[in-house]
């Protein structure tokens, strides 16, 4: 029996099928934090038939553009969101995987431009999924394959 019963949303945005455990850095690259005013509801560890447990989001009162959403692949590359409207879902996808992120990872290159406190320099980089999501730095070709522990 499915115990869930996170409350209904009107309008926003959820997001399911992210793997047990990862709903906070979820939260996190969407940019939802502690402080933030949305209003967010969790359910994790929730059973799956597809994945055993996943966790699922559900952002109100943010508009959360698709590019965004597809950041998200990052570190739950099943996850599916629904958009919805008026207690509706108007649109359902699949997140994919974008071809280059910035903003979202800090390089760990300490020597890496990007991360100069005096260089005006936003952390660019190139995503591939080659058995696993790998993303590569493009000022130093520096690799990341624990996406994870280096968001922002
Ligand atoms: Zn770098």
């Amino acid at each position: 029996m499915n115990l869930l019963t996170i409350s209904k949303i009107r309008d926003g945005t959820v997001i399911d099928h992210i793997p047990s455990g990862k709903a906070l850095e979820v939260l996190r690259i969407i940019g939802v934090r502690s402080g933030s005013r949305e209003r967010v509801s969790m359910a994790m560890n929730v059973e799956s038939s597809k994945m055993g447990r996943k966790d699922i989001v559900k952002v109100e009162g943010k508009y959360i553009g698709e590019e965004e959403l597809n950041r998200i692949s990052l570190i739950a590359p099943e996850a599916t969101i629904n958009i919805i409207e008026n207690y509706e879902i108007v649109r359902k996808f699949k997140v994919s995987l974008p071809e280059r992120v910035e903003g979202i990872l800090k390089c760990p290159n300490r020597n890496c431009i990007s991360n100069d406190p005096r260089e005006p320099v936003l952390a660019r980089f190139r995503v591939e999924n080659s058995g696993g999501v790998v993303a590569r730095c493009e000022y130093c070709g520096k690799k990341v394959y624990e996406i994870e522990r280096y968001l922002v």
